[in-house]
């Protein structure tokens, strides 16, 4: 057993506090990480209060996790010692079933997501990435290349493929038209992975105060949704919305914006039901739908491609005491635009 330092809550009010977990000694397919970052996303904040039905309390957050591997199993062939990895939103799946053969992990019956969840023996419960050590299967960790800043890294274990992930089964390429809806975590990096692959990017926002980083991250245009005639120009222009509220929001305006046969895609997971007005997909036959994270293969590639391109998170590092005042911030609209924890301050 490895004792590793943690940061949980206990109960949807609670605080985030420190907290002493056990981490496995390495099993011969194993690998252990010394974590050095650890990403802030909405879902850590809407699981840890509850927001999307019971949480497994005592509840350790985190699924953008990067650090050193300290340790390997006797079997393992894709890591040594002193290399970087990386964890995402799962830590397991069956392997057998028709959609980890497809390689879409997230979609198997028995995944083991990285916290509020269970190895698959059922019982063992997951934590998180807010925490010092973790043990993985190897298979589940990925290759994170030297020479980038680690902390800018670790937002793309999970924003960054949520986001490529439908940008790229829509065929985003040079010309594309892409609407990015909340700049805050995912938002942001949407904007730079659609522009990474060529798009034209307009951003939709609640926040004045974000225009010049909209532009400033790569979007061409800015739509202020405060006034809904700020949309009427842009009314038929784009080929894909990528939507990452993370509240309840009323989609009909946004797909005014779609070209005939566009698609909304939904990644922000909002606890509350949304509203969308029948004529708004009727007219221009459009689609609405959803995405989840990645699986392995794409989420390797994802980094593959975000080091190739040069694409990082835009950060603020915070240490841990300072967790709860960043999942204010984050819920107030206010990150600029992951906060990301500092590992050696637990
Ligand atoms: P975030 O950093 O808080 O960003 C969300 C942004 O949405 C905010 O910055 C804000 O942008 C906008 N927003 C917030 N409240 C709003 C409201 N009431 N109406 C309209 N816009 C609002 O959160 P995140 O980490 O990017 O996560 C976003 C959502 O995606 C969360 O629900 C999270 O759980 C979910 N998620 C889903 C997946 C998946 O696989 N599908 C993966 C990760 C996260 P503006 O200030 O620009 O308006
Ligand atoms: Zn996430
Ligand atoms: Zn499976």
């Amino acid at each position: 057993m490895i004792q590793a330092k943690a940061y949980a809550n206990h109960s949807p009010t609670d605080l985030l506090k420190p907290f002493v977990i056990n981490r496995r000694s390495p099993k011969p397919n194993d690998i252990v990480i010394e974590i050095a970052y650890c990403g802030i996303c909405h879902s850590d904040i809407h699981t840890a209060r509850g927001e999307w039905g019971p949480t497994a309390y005592p509840f350790v957050p985190g699924h953008e996790i990067v650090g050193k591997v300290i340790e390997v199993g006797k079997k393992v062939k894709r890591f040594k010692r002193g290399d970087l990895a990386g964890v995402g939103c799962f830590v397991d799946s069956c392997g057998k079933c028709a959609n980890c053969k497809s390689n879409e992990q997230q979609f198997c019956d028995h995944t083991a997501f990285t916290y509020n969840s269970t190895e698959l023996d059922k019982v063992t419960p997951t934590y998180g990435g807010y925490s010092s050590h973790i043990t993985i299967k190897d298979q589940y960790a990925y290759k994170i290349k030297k020479g980038l800043p680690l902390d800018r890294v670790a937002p793309l274990l999970c924003a960054g493929i949520t986001t490529y992930s439908p940008l790229k089964r829509f065929k985003t390429k040079k010309g594309s038209k892409v609407g990015v809806v909340g700049l805050g975590g995912l938002g942001h990096m949407a904007v730079k992975i659609a522009k990474a692959m060529g798009a034209e990017v307009t951003v939709f926002s609640t926040s004045p105060g974000k225009e010049q980083d909209a532009k400033k991250l790569g979007a061409k245009n800015f739509i202020l949704t405060s006034n809904p005639d700020n949309f009427v120009p842009y009314e038929g222009k784009l080929d894909l919305i990528i939507d990452t509220v993370s509240a309840q929001h009323d989609f009909s305006l946004y797909m005014s914006t779609l070209k005939k046969a566009g698609t909304h895609v939904l990644v922000g997971a909002s606890p509350e039901p949304n509203h969308v007005e029948a004529m708004a997909l009727i007219f221009g036959r459009k689609s609405l739908t959803g995405s989840l994270i990645g699986g392995l293969k794409e989420t390797q590639e994802m980094l593959d491609f975000c080091a190739k391109k040069k694409v990082l998170a835009d950060i603020e590092l915070v240490p841990a005491s300072r967790i709860n005042e960043a999942y204010d911030r984050t819920v107030r609209g206010q990150v600029k635009y992951r906060f990301v924890i500092d590992a050696k301050t637990l």
